[in-house]
């Protein structure tokens, strides 16, 4: 495959060239860099490359150029390769045009000049971009090839598995071969029928008809076994609190072990943007957070176990034992639980029938490809629900936001309200509620109920999207560890009532902050008793999690 292209335009030939000569130096060996001397002749360029089927993965342009300047450009460019990250190469007087650019032509970074030296002041902005833009890049023959139906459930399961994993692979809908001459000639190929369906085919040509999960994970080379018995701390769930945990732990000479069961990332990796974590102005997918974050523990040897469900925990002496659903035991002298909460679901006449085929929990943002030209249903009025009407707003005809109560403002941040305001192809409905859902092979229609006027109505739609709240699935932790009645953890203060100590505890101090009512067992994020429901406070209550770790064990 031709590399990928660095495309860098500006009019003053000078800059042009040590632009140019900057890029080369650098990441020549990865990319090709390419350059023009105006908007008009880069756009012909990029045209030239479209054709051909090359992908561009940077576009690093001068702000200032007669005739067209950089933002018209990437206004343009944009069209044309969608997924190219776009820089500005600013003069400090034109700061506030490339601020204004960011939300307006949608500019992932702008640079000031001179960006002498480059690896202060250029490369690092350059590399976190590119890594970024690898992360989403999809080599269309080369990467995993998911065959199968629109709507099979477990084809599903495997597209959303292979996405929350960030393995690239392609999809392809085996019921288009009649109209789609290459995807009859690959159906052919590999010898796929119904019976075989889902069919996973890989790189090096070999195939898994029909896999399980946990038989694509190993065939990934994804870890599911310990690498040892014994570890000083283990922390089940890799969402924000788990994985924040998992870096601080490490770096501060802990041996670590996360134990994921679905993929990195939590709730979080199923954010299609998350605007409102620091450092990140223009926003991020939860799949580049996650990304990150895994690349920076395993960094500092962080060992991640995933996909691998832990079912129990028991105390031994001094030791914290925790059961694998494959049925071995990992020992540690300290044990975070970060698992978060999981979806609650629809409760309503076919909803559970049709789940995977039409009805979706969480942002389904695999589906979205498939909703061009639909009209698309979404239940809930928080943050997670607004994120992915603005997502499927992009591919479906129209975006149909059902709320119980009588306005979005009541759970959503005011930035995403505004957001839904200015998008012509979203509605929503206030005192709305399904009732049903109808379909025979998938979903074809859901009846809804306006609880103003009493009336139900029955609308067509393949596609319903249910962020309904969500509940924490701690019953494995029964008579080990304190719960509330909804099964949140409780911890540290929470855990003393009138001066009394929690039932069972066996030390003069009181629980930390973050400890449960087991002394060494912690718990941090979403599945804490009282805890703020946000990536920020995750990652927040997995740091200090550990801090009270290292106390706890200077103690034992
Ligand atoms: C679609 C969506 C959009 C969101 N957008 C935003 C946003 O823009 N800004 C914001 O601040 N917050 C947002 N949130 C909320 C935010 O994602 C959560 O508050 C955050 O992810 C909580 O982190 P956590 O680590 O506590 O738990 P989680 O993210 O829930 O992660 C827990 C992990 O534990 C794993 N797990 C559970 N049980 C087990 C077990 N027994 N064994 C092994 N693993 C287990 C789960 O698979 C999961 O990966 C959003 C949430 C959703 C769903």
């Amino acid at each position: 495959m031709a590399k990928p292209v660095l495309l860098t335009v500006d009019d003053d030939a000078e800059v042009l060239r040590a632009v140019e000569r900057d890029l080369r130096h650098r990441y020549a060996e990865r990319y090709r860099v390419l350059r023009s001397d105006s908007g008009a002749a880069a756009l012909e360029a990029l045209k030239g490359l479209k054709k051909r089927g090359d992908s561009v993965a940077l576009l690093l342009v001068d702000q200032r150029m007669p005739q067209m300047n950089g933002v018209e450009f990437l206004g343009q460019a944009m069209q044309i390769f969608p997924n190219a990250k776009r820089v500005l190469l600013t003069a400090y007087a034109d700061t506030d045009a490339a601020i204004h650019a960011i939300n307006d032509a949608r500019i992932h970074h702008y640079l000031l000049k001179p960006w002498d030296p480059p690896e202060e002041h250029l490369y690092p902005v350059l590399d976190d971009l590119l890594g970024d833009w690898q992360g989403s890049f999809q080599p269309t023959f080369e990467g995993v090839r998911v065959l199968g139906t629109r709507w099979s459930p477990h084809s599903y399961t495997f597209r959303d598995f292979l996405a929350r994993n960030q393995a690239p692979y392609q999809w392809v809908d085996v019921e288009t071969a009649d109209k789609v001459a290459e995807v009859r000639r690959l159906v052919d190929a590999v010898g796929a029928v119904a019976s075989s369906l889902p069919m996973v085919v890989f790189p090096d040509g070999s195939s898994l008809a029909n896999p399980s999960i946990g038989q694509l994970a190993e065939k990934l080379g994804l870890r599911s076994r310990p690498e040892v018995a014994f570890y000083d701390f283990v922390i089940v769930g890799a969402g924000p609190a788990g994985l924040a945990a998992a870096v601080y732990g490490a770096s501060e000479g802990l041996k670590t072990l996360m134990i994921e069961m679905e993929a990195p990332g939590g709730q979080a990796g199923m954010s299609s943007r998350i605007e409102n974590y620091l450092g990140f102005p223009s926003g991020l997918s939860g799949g580049d957070l996650a990304r990150r974050a895994v690349t920076q523990a395993r960094r500092f040897g962080v060992e991640i176990l995933a996909p691998q469900q832990v079912t129990g925990v028991r105390v031994e002496g001094a030791s914290r034992m925790v059961k694998l659903a494959e049925g071995a035991d990992i020992g540690c002298k300290a044990l975070l639980i970060a698992t978060g909460v999981s979806y609650r679901k629809l409760n309503v006449a076919g909803a559970e029938r049709l789940q995977g085929c039409g009805i979706y929990y969480g942002s389904a943002m695999t589906e979205a490809n498939s909703c061009e030209g639909e009209d698309v249903y979404i239940v809930g009025g928080a943050n997670s629900a607004g994120q992915a009407a603005m997502y499927f707003s992009k591919y479906a005809r129209s975006v149909v936001m059902l709320v119980r109560g009588d306005s979005l403002s009541t759970y959503m941040s005011q930035y995403l309200i505004d957001q839904i305001k200015k998008t012509p192809n979203i509605h929503v409905e206030t005192h709305s509620q399904v009732v049903e859902a109808h379909g025979d092979t998938h979903l074809e229609a859901i009846s809804i109920l306006c609880s103003s006027s009493g009336e139900t109505t029955t609308v067509p739609t393949n596609m319903l999207s249910i962020f309904i709240g969500a509940e924490p699935n701690t019953d494995w932790l029964s008579g080990v560890v304190e719960r509330d009645e909804r099964g949140f953890i409780l911890t540290g203060p929470d855990l003393v009532r009138d001066g009394k100590q929690p039932a069972g505890w066996p030390l003069a101090r009181n629980p930390y902050w973050p400890e449960t009512s087991v002394p060494g067992i912690f718990a941090a994020g979403d599945v804490r008793h009282g805890s703020v429901k946000r990536v920020a406070s995750g990652v927040g209550e997995g740091s200090i999690a550990v801090q009270f770790t290292h106390q706890y064990l200077s103690e034992v």
